[in-house]
């Protein structure tokens, strides 16, 4: 039996990992369960299902709410809340692996603390690794912690890669290829770009995801922030990572050899599949959920290189890969606040690039940094960027 937690269990990546857990009842037992406050009602559901031990929720009104969904059924059951309660989720002393699915720079925390609980993560948030990589990192090899990723492309570099540590296949390895579907606006020209609504961002071709990636998709800044998080995650030179458009999603990345060889993963694009190859790494495990890839149907697997022209914000990502300092952090806090202004309709889509680029070029970066430098620039940036976003909006 598997004891896991689950961070963001009614988002996307949520919902999906307990769709995962539903169909092996025998051997993967939910612990513990946090959720944010829209969806109370969906976290009373999964409480009844899957009877976790503990719950969070963010605030004390929460808590309130969710006892009233659950009625008296499950009276004893411990809930908490707030960033305490998120820890209390990640470090529970029954749980073997955390999915960390909650979006955004809130994961970072409860992540470190389940790291220096010495536990696996699978992780889903790829923010705790492009904000915080160079304090992360160090700290999983300090506490003997493991990443499984759950972010697909990942996935499919960690499985071509056997699932090795670093170490072990460093001299092997000579370059990433990360492909990308190229989201909604591949083909689109320039000035359409200029006009892209924000319903015509939401319509991602391939994937299901929530509003926060597939914005980041349609940028292809998504795509940036999976440089840095690969970068990290697989301790390579960004300048080796090459990024593709791969407009079917069927190839869902691949490494390169010294020797010249490719190997890649391939699926449908089903989030489902990288959950459940984490949950159960380092075994394969039959799963009846994700639906299989007939190649007999697959006609073609097209490639082609990215256009930063069009897509700014991938070549904004991609140079701030390769620092050791705040930078990546400020990218990413940019980042968020901006997508979140454009969702509001405060911003266009084409000036997203240029308004994380000011609060990057008033950043005065902390070299090497730790945990706290790094949440001291994430607070930092999110101010700048509130400040000169909020100057603009009209
Ligand atoms: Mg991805």
């Amino acid at each position: 039996m598997k004891h896991i937690s689950l961070l963001g269990s009614t988002g996307s990546i949520g919902t999906q990992t307990l769709d995962v857990v539903e169909s092996h009842p025998d051997s993967i037992n939910v612990v513990a369960l946090a959720a944010g406050s829209k969806s109370i009602k969906l976290l009373a559901d999964q409480i009844r299902k899957f009877s976790p031990e503990l719950v969070s929720v963010p605030g004390k009104p929460d808590i309130a709410l969710l006892r009233e969904a659950l009625g008296a059924e499950h009276k004893r059951l411990e809930i908490v809340c707030g960033d305490e309660g998120l820890e209390a989720v990640a470090t529970h002393s029954k749980v073997e692996t955390v999915v960390t699915g909650v979006v955004g720079f809130l994961g970072l925390k409860p992540t470190a603390a389940a790291i220096r609980k010495g536990k696996r993560i699978a992780l889903a948030n790829k923010e705790t690794l492009v904000a915080a990589g160079a304090a992360i990192m160090p700290m999983v090899r300090e506490f003997n912690a493991q990443i499984v990723p759950v972010d697909s492309e990942h996935s499919a570099i960690f499985q071509s890669l056997g699932g090795r540590k670093a170490a072990d296949y460093k001299k092997e390895l000579a370059k990433i290829w990360l492909t990308a579907s190229g989201g909604p606006f591949r083909t689109w020209s320039l000035e359409q770009i200029r006009n892209a609504t924000v319903d015509d961002a939401l319509k991602h071709p391939n994937w299901a995801m929530g509003p926060k990636i597939t914005i980041d998709s349609s940028t292809l800044m998504n795509k940036g922030l999976e440089v840095i998080e690969a970068r990290w995650l697989f301790d390579v030179d960004p300048a080796s990572i090459n990024v593709v458009i791969h407009p079917q999603s069927i190839l869902h990345s691949a490494v390169e050899f010294v020797d010249g060889s490719i190997v890649g993963q391939m699926g449908v694009p089903d989030m489902r599949l990288p959950i459940h190859y984490a949950l159960f790494f380092p075994d394969r495990v039959h799963s009846d959920k994700v639906p299989r890839l007939n190649l007999l149907e697959m006609h073609e697997l097209t490639f082609e290189k990215p256009d930063i022209t069009r897509f700014p914000c991938l070549a904004i990502a991609q140079r701030i890969a390769a620092e050791n300092n705040t930078l990546p952090c400020v990218l990413n806090a940019a980042n968020e606040v901006v997508v979140d202004f454009f969702l509001q309709g405060f911003v266009k889509f084409y000036d997203m690039a240029a308004q994380i680029e000011r609060v990057l070029e008033r950043h005065k970066p902390v070299e090497k940094p730790n945990l706290d430098d790094i949440l001291d620039a994430d607070q930092w940036a999110r101010r700048e960027a509130v400040q000169l976003l909020s100057a603009v909006r009209h």
